[in-house]
């Protein structure tokens, strides 16, 4: 099969590779499409993974190809999402079945090799079956709106609160369609750039730009969806008396908080909370049976996420946009076995 495999930092190539194997409780999924998170730049370009050769690639969906056991044979032929992260189950944070706490977890697409390629081994565990009316590029982002309503639901999301995303990648714009969902009475995506307005508006979100950290206006609830000390002043400053502030950006490097905004942390009785990851379960009731639900009623709107699709032979120019930042993007997919 075809896959683009990381042989070392900044060496991914695309090259015929053996089909994976498929252990016991294990599914291979023929992978129809994987969107390429902004966690794959670093990770392919300057950070490399956890060994190599691997595989990156840990958002898609596809269809069971295979699986290894004659219990699951009911799988065979399904359209699917996976949840990527396959817990120790040893863990007091898997015995207390937050599993996103994991602290011996193995992920599909950073620890093991994942669905930039034409077949991928997953256990049965992590399958969510699709409904029929959700198309593979949008099942391909369960992951990031997952993650999205994680970090909503940490923070107490409720009908009513206005709310300010700081960021405009596609967590932050499915974050804010979420807290829509949940009743907000207005959403506000702060960037610093125009470029990016056509593309949050195209979303049905307001956007503002923010050049000057005082001068922003304050929300009930507001998401810090970046991750450098600039942002994260912006965050305490743009949330109200007693608010809430949800810390989700991966963090650039150290994060040095103003002396004048720490005091307003204290001052305004700040709500501090940090999110990670989201919450799945198999087949019983969490973040991803939710996103399948909205998905499938088009309560969330998926496909104005979409905003470069390439074939799984285009992966690079689809990698080359996000590292140089060639042009305004959000979710970029690749589609696969066409
Ligand atoms: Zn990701
Ligand atoms: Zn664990």
């Amino acid at each position: 099969m075809k896959a683009y495999n990381l042989h070392a930092v900044n060496d991914l190539r695309y090259e015929e590779v053996a089909m994976p194997e498929c252990p016991r409780g294990w599914a291979i999924i023929k992978v129809k499409a994987t969107g390429i998170c902004s966690s794959d730049v670093p990770r392919i370009f300057s950070k490399g993974t956890y060994h190599f050769p691997t595989i990156p690639g840990h958002e898609f969906s596809g269809i069971v190809h295979s699986v290894a056991d004659e219990g699951s044979e009911k799988w065979v032929g399904k359209r699917v999402g996976i949840f990527p992260l396959i817990p120790c189950r040893k863990c007091q944070s898997c015995l207390d079945k937050h599993y996103e706490m994991c602290e011996h977890y193995d992920y599909i697409g950073s620890r093991r090799d994942g669905a930039f390629a034409e077949y991928v081994a997953v256990p049965v565990w992590n399958l969510v079956e699709l409904p029929d009316d959700v198309p593979f590029e949008v099942a391909a982002m369960m992951e990031p709106f997952a993650v999205a309503l994680h970090a909503m639901k940490i923070g107490g999301i409720s009908s009513g609160m206005t709310v300010g995303i700081i960021g405009t990648g596609m967590i932050g714009i499915a974050a804010g369609q979420w807290a829509k969902k949940y009743g907000a009475k207005k959403v506000t995506v702060i960037g610093r750039s125009e470029d990016k307005r056509e593309m949050v508006e195209n979303c049905n979100l307001d956007y503002t730009v923010c050049i000057d950290n005082n001068k922003v206006a304050e929300f009930d609830f507001v998401l810090e969806a970046v991750g450098t000390p600039n942002s994260i002043n912006l965050a305490i400053s743009a949330t109200k008396r007693g608010g809430q502030l949800v810390l989700m950006g991966n963090p650039s490097g150290d994060i040095i908080i103003n002396q004048l905004v720490f005091w307003k942390i204290l001052r305004k009785q700040l709500h501090l909370k940090g999110t990670w990851n989201s919450f799945f379960d198999g087949t019983n009731p969490s973040d991803w049976t939710d996103v399948v639900t909205s998905l499938e009623t088009k309560e969330i709107e998926a496909e104005c996420l979409i905003t470069h699709k390439f074939s799984q032979e285009q992966l690079f120019e689809g990698l080359e946009l996000m590292k140089h930042h060639i042009e305004p993007y959000c979710k970029v997919m690749t589609l696969w076995n066409e």
